[in-house]
C-alpha cells in the first residue's frame, strides 16, 4: 500500500479518544520535527560557528524522554516524524530510539518516520534504518567538489558522505538531496548537481540561507536567491511546474530532460506559512511553533513532572493555541543581525 494514501487518521484504539492538534488558523499539526542532539561532526559555515558551545548533556532529553514526547504527539495525531539535529546519527544509541518509534509505524498511527542527515554515518546505519521502517531520508549536500565540501562543512569528509549515499541507496532507502544555495560557492554547480542527483534517481531541493543564529559570516555574503538558481537552470533544462507537495515549504518543478524533481525552499522570497502543518522540538524539549519566531514552550518540565502524560498534553495544547500565522525573516542591509538568535542546529532543520 502507498503510505501517502493511507488514512491519515489511523490511530491505535487507546489513542483515538485524543483530539487532533489544530492551531488558531485551522491548520492541522500532523508533522513533528525533532532535534535529537545539537551536536554535529561537521561545522557548516551557514549553520554553526567553528567554536560552537554545545548544551551540557544533563539538559538534553534522554532517548526514553524523546520517545515519550514523540509518542505524545503521535497520540495527538502527528503522522509524520522527522529526526534531525545537529546530526541525528551522532547521537549515541540513536537506533534504539528509531527502533522504539517504529512501533507507531507498525500500529499505523505514524505514516512516516524519516530523518535529515549530513550522510557521514550512513554506511554504518543505512541498513538498520531501513529495517526499522524508514523509507526515505534527506541527505544534505551542497557541492560535488571535495575541496569545496571541506570548505563549506569545515570538518566533513566528502568520500564518507558519498559512500553513505551509496549505502543508503543499496539498502533501499529513497534519498532526497538538500542543497543550500550559496553565493559564489556552489552557484556554478547547480545544474551539475541536478543532473547528478537525477541520474541516481534522487530528487533534489535547493534551500535559501535563512538568518538563524550568529555564524560569524555576513548573511548577505551567503544569500543567493533561488529565483536566480531557477533562472540559471531554465537556460539548459525545461522546467515544468509540478503539483507534488509535502505540505511543507518546498515548491517543485520537474526537469523534462532528466525526469526528476527539483524543489525550491524560498523562505525569504516567498511566504510559505499559510499551509504550515509542522512544529519543532529541540533536544531539550523546547517546542517551537514556528522556525522563524522566538516564542516557545517548555515541554521538559511537564514531561519530568509526572508519569502521567496529561500535563504534557495540556502544555502541548496551550502551545499550539499560540502558533503564529507566519514568520518575519528578513535579510537586509540595515538589519545585519540574525532574525532569530538560535542556530538551525538547535531547532533542527
Ligand atoms: N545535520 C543534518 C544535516 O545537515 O542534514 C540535519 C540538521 S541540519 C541543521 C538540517 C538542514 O538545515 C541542512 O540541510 C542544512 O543545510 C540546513 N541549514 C542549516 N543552517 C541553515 C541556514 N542558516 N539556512 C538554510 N538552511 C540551513
Ligand atoms: Fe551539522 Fe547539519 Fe549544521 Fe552542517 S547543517 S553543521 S551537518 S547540523
Amino acid at each position: 500500500m502507498n503510505i501517502q494514501n493511507r488514512n491519515t487518521d489511523l490511530r491505535s484504539e487507546s489513542e483515538t479518544a485524543r483530539p487532533l492538534l489544530i492551531d488558531p488558523f485551522a491548520r492541522r499539526i500532523d508533522y513533528l520535527r525533532v532535534s535529537v542532539t545539537d551536536r554535529c561532526d561537521f561545522r557548516c559555515v551557514y549553520c554553526m560557528s567553528e567554536d560552537m558551545a554545545f548544551l551540557p548533556k544533563a539538559n538534553v532529553l534522554s532517548l526514553e524522554e524523546l520517545d515519550r514526547l514523540c509518542s505524545a504527539f503521535v497520540a495527538r495525531g502527528v503522522t509524520k516524524l522527522r529526526l534531525t539535529g545537529g546530526e541525528p546519527l551522532v547521537r549515541r544509541g540513536i537506533m534504539t530510539l528509531v527502533e522504539s518509534l517504529s512501533r507507531h509505524l507498525k500500529s499505523g498511527a505514524l505514516r512516516e518516520l524519516t530523518l535529515t542527515t549530513n550522510g557521514s554515518q550512513l554506511t554504518k546505519y543505512a541498513a538498520e534504518l531501513k529495517a526499522h521502517g524508514v523509507e526515505r531520508i534527506n541527505v544534505s549536500l551542497d557541492t560535488l567538489d571535495a575541496d569545496k565540501f571541506r570548505a563549506i562543512t569545515r570538518w566533513g569528509d566528502f568520500g564518507k558522505v558519498m559512500a553513505g549515499i551509496d549505502a543508503a541507496q543499496a539498502a533501499g532507502l529513497h534519498v532526497k538531496i538538500n542543497a543550500v544555495a550559496l553565493k559564489g560557492v556552489n552557484e556554478d554547480e547547480i545544474r551539475p548537481m541536478v543532473e547528478w542527483a537525477h541520474g541516481r534517481g534522487m530528487d533534489i531541493t535547493f534551500i535559501e540561507v535563512m538568518p538563524l543564529g550568529d555564524v560569524g559570516e555576513q548573511r548577505l555574503d551567503q544569500y543567493l536567491p533561488l529565483s536566480m538558481v531557477r533562472a540559471r537552470l531554465a537556460e539548459r533544462l525545461t522546467l515544468e511546474d509540478d503539483a507534488y507537495r509535502t505540505g511543507g515549504p518546498a515548491r517543485y518543478v520537474r526537469a523534462r530532460e532528466t525526469g526528476g524533481l527539483i524543489g525550491f525552499i524560498t523562505p525569504l522570497t516567498h511566504n510559505f506559512c499559510e499551509s504550515c502543518n509542522r512544529v519543532r522540538i529541540t533536544c531539550t524539549g523546547t517546542l517551537y511553533m514556528c522556525l522563524g519566531q522566538e516564542d516557545a514552550a517548555d515541554l521538559r518540565a511537564p514531561l519530568r513532572a509526572s508519569e502521567s502524560d496529561e500535563p504534557l498534553y495540556e502544555a502541548i495544547e496551550r502551545a499550539i493555541a499560540r502558533k503564529p500565522k507566519g514568520h518575519d525573516f528578513v535579510i537586509d542591509r540595515r538589519k545585519q543581525r540574525p532574525a532569530v538568535q538560535r542556530h538551525m542546529s538547535v531547532t533542527g532543520g
